[in-house]
């Protein structure tokens, strides 16, 4: 399968990785939106939140928390964002499930 970030967990192209574990990767957004911009990934391939294959609750309720974990590792553990794009009509250019991590700025609400 041609997916980059499974070619990101497999080590096959580089990437600037902050944590990783048995489920998880997260890595720095090579153009990043905010300050500080993560991105956090299941190692295991899913396309999207709609269609999450077979990752489990527990997996994906994991990277929840590895987000806040980077979040505050990056500085910004009291002000984050997380964001997941879902098709192409939201914004989801890289079909392999991840959670951005927004912060260093404050950001405006979106909705409300
Ligand atoms: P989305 O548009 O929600 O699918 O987000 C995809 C994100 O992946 C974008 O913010 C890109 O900047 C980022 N991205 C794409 N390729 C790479 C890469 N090789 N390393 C790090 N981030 C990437
Ligand atoms: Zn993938």
């Amino acid at each position: 399968m041609d997916c980059v970030f499974c070619k990101i967990v497999s080590g096959e192209i580089p990437a600037q990785v902050v944590y990783e574990d048995t489920v998880s990767m997260a890595f720095k957004d090579a153009n990043p939106a905010t300050p500080v911009h993560l991105l956090v990934v299941p190692k295991k391939h899913a396309d999207s939140l709609a269609d999450t294959g077979d990752l489990t609750e527990a997996e994906l309720g994991h990277l929840l928390k590895v987000a806040a974990h980077v979040a505050t590792d990056a500085g910004v553990g009291d002000n984050f964002r997380l964001l997941i794009n879902t098709g192409e009509g939201a914004g989801q250019s890289v079909f392999h499930l991840h959670v951005h991590v927004l912060g260093g700025k404050r950001m405006g609400r979106l909705i409300g």
